[in-house]
């Protein structure tokens, strides 16, 4: 690819603004801006021509299909194919798609999870057309963004409470900017640029792991005798193999309009991560979505396996994504950037304090926004932030709300206080507040970075929780505001005793260090380890408020996604547990066996040529490898009996409560064992590719 082409390449499988506008009748086009500017309703008698000339722009670039694509609980996404051929009476076909086939689908629901929408309602659903995020073609087919819902309405899906949640939150910011004179915004939205981190490991090995086939993480494997130790993968030289990915990857996102803007290797050998510029939540979410599934095509084409799975080995940092989130106005203003007057100074920190209190009276949401099993083995492990909320805002950002609310001054030396509304804020360096890489949620200059995604997560569910968290604390912020007399005054007041009840949420220290967990415990935080720790905060009632407030979920909705996720948990861990079994006892003891034999033919060997050879190495080695390979069994065992006792449990809860305190402890006791017996025996006999294989491939 010549870079001259980039331009011309980028967005080219994309039915954008400016196809639209080529294509479309004029009024048409007007009225599709509308409804996707304004957020108005969508003109019905549009979607006719809308779909002809999206038809046309499909079948000029080779398609043959169509489909609405969705993201239902799965996490990825979902396309039913279906050709554009309608039948002519002389026998021929021609190609045709309808508005109706555009606004609506009707894919078979019951196959999607549930979490019992499905016992109490239909089990049909229907997807319809979100013309907030752009068609576009992927091989032979045009693929439209849909929401998925029930037939009575209630979301089955991951982008539906998505734009739900920015349609609150815009409801709310409208309300403050009002207040402080914002005559020309006419609508705000959140901007999101998710950092995508991944590995790549040779195609032919992954495949010869089943561990990796079927759960996407490593169960086993020893430490090598190099880990991530050297730090010197972390920014390093890029192997050709790896950097011919990334052009590809490039080519393919930007094809599709991603930002794709920066690439790296990461901390561990064989990561990598990917960042694209900054969109609006929608699209960016969607984006998203192609980007992971993007990842794992490209990478087939270079005998590569792209793993995006949060954990896939021990002993080396896992994979996240963060969540860098912002709000702005139509009129491209950020409202998270600290402004040059007084009044866009106290705009700036009545956004401010809104996310400060959201993620202090939420910490349990947004934990619970990223709560997988897989991402239970990262949060905490040093390497991650940890499982504990809290906010980084930065030393000179702290002592400014320090200043607001102690009411002494931020800056001894000219004694000045800080006046909401009043007092110009100082400029801080975008240095300063960018460092801390230890904090789950901070504050980077002009955004908030939150850090505790898993890689292979949707951004949906993390930025539905912070979008309607913070619309809920602006509303109250409003209600109070809207009645003041003095607006200055109720203003400052209101920052300050913000300041005051929340301050506990921010730290701007080391979050991997052990001392601030006893200190957040002192402070009231929430400590939720585990997935199935922080699940049953999800039905708490000032949740459920919360979400059925704003109209971003209903009480049925929760409960529905919370059995999702309950359901999911023992779910991957039983397909990792019996896969554990299957390995043990179909790959590892056979191989173990067969080499101890090795070992007692050999020493029988020698002592028939002579027998006076001692052979210890021999004797004392199968003495280990037996003693061992007893444990390993016993430990399988009882692994599977842990599994029977889980699954036996009434309810979902229970078992996926006893998958977490039962089932995750007998797979590590027996995977300390298996890696013990790995590193006595010989390569020639272990039944697959080890670390040092997967993570030190060559080029
Ligand atoms: P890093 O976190 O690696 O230091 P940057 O701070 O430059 O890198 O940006 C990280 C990500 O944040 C990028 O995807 C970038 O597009 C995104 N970003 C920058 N500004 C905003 C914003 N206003 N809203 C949302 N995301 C943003
Ligand atoms: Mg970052």
């Amino acid at each position: 690819m010549s870079t001259k082409c980039i331009p011309e390449l980028f967005g080219k499988l994309v039915f954008n603004d400016t196809i639209m506008k080529a294509r479309l009748p004029h009024t048409t086009y007007k009225a599709l801006r509308k409804t996707i500017e304004d957020g108005k309703p969508l003109d019905i008698s549009i979607a006719d021509p809308v779909a002809n000339a999206m038809k046309d722009w499909a079948v000029e670039n080779g398609c043959t299909h169509f489909t609405h694509w969705f993201q239902p609980m799965t996490g990825i996404t979902a396309e039913k194919h279906d050709s554009f051929i309608s039948p002519e009476a002389n026998g021929k076909v021609v190609m045709e798609f309808s508005g109706k086939e555009l606004v609506r689908g009707e894919p078979d629901a019951s196959s999607f999870p549930s979490g019992g929408l499905r016992a109490t309602f239909e089990a049909r659903g229907y997807t319809a057309w979100d013309p907030t995020s752009c068609a576009f073609i992927k091989g032979n087919t045009l693929c439209i963004p849909t929401i998925f819902c029930s037939y009575t309405g209630e979301a089955l899906d991951k982008k539906t409470p998505l734009l739900r949640s920015t349609e609150a939150l815009n409801k709310q910011a409208m309300r403050i900017l009002k207040l402080f004179g914002n005559e020309d915004v006419t609508s705000t939205k959140t901007t999101v640029g998710p950092e995508q981190e991944y590995f790549l490991v040779d195609r032919d090995m992954y495949n010869q792991r089943e561990d990796m086939v079927l759960t996407g993480r490593t169960l086993f494997g020893a430490m090598p005798p190099r880990g991530q130790e050297m730090e010197d993968h972390y920014f390093g030289a890029i192997k050709p193999r790896v950097a011919d990915f990334m052009n590809d990857l490039n080519e393919e996102l930007w094809k599709l309009g991603i930002l794709a803007k920066t690439e790296h290797n990461e901390v561990a050998p064989s990561q990598h991560e990917m960042a694209p510029i900054f969109t609006d939540t929608n699209t960016a979410t969607d984006h998203n979505q192609l980007t992971m599934e993007i990842m794992k095509k490209v990478a087939e084409k270079h005998n590569l396996y792209c793993l995006l799975h949060e954990k896939p080995f021990d002993g080396v940092n896992g994979s996240g994504k963060h969540n860098n989130w912002s709000m702005s106005t139509n009129t491209g203003v950020n409202l998270l950037e600290p402004g040059d007057s007084p009044m866009e100074n106290a705009q700036f920190l009545l956004f401010l304090a809104a996310v400060i209190k959201a993620v202090d009276e939420y910490q349990d949401l947004l934990r619970i926004s990223v709560a997988t099993p897989g991402n239970d083995h990262r949060l905490g492990a040093n390497e991650a932030p940890p499982a504990v909320v809290s906010m980084f805002l930065g030393d000179e950002l702290t002592e400014i709300l320090e200043s607001i609310e102690s009411g002494k001054p931020y800056n001894p030396k000219n004694k000045e206080s800080m006046e909401v509304g009043v007092t110009v804020l100082p400029h801080f360096p975008k240095d300063s507040t960018d460092r801390n890489r230890t904090s789950p949620f901070a504050f980077t200059g002009n955004k908030f970075e939150f850090r505790m995604l898993g890689s292979s997560l949707s951004v949906s569910g993390p930025n539905v929780v912070l979008n309607t968290a913070v619309a809920e604390e602006l509303e109250e912020f409003a209600d109070v505001l809207e009645k003041a007399s003095d607006f200055k005054k109720s203003l400052h007041k209101l920052i300050k005793t913000v300041i005051k009840e929340h301050k506990r949420i921010i730290f701007n220290g080391d979050g991997y260090n052990d001392a601030w967990l006893e200190e957040a415990k002192k402070r009231g935080l929430l400590n939720l380890p585990t997935t199935m720790d922080a699940l049953p905060y999800f039905v708490a009632d000032k949740n459920i408020k919360l979400f059925t407030k704003h109209k971003v979920l209903t009480e049925t909705e929760i409960h529905s996604r919370y059995e999702i996720l309950v359901e999911n948990y023992s779910k991957t861990l039983n397909i990792e547990a019996l896969t554990m079994m299957d390995m043990t006892s179909k790959q590892i003891l056979p191989a173990v066996s067969a080499y101890a034999d090795s070992i007692s033919l050999s020493a029988m060997h020698k002592k028939a040529v002579n027998s006076a050879l001692k052979c210890t190495m021999e004797s004392s080695l199968l003495e280990k490898l037996s003693d061992l390979t007893d444990k390993t069994y016993e430990e399988l065992s009882a692994l599977g009996n842990a599994v029977e006792k889980a699954s036996s449990k009434k309810t979902n809860k229970a078992t996926s409560d006893a998958y977490c305190k039962e089932v995750l402890p007998a797979m590590t006791s027996l995977r300390e064992s298996v890696d013990k017996l790995e590193t006595l025996t010989s390569k020639k006999y272990w039944p697959f590719p080890t670390y040092s294989d997967l993570l030190f491939y060559p080029d």
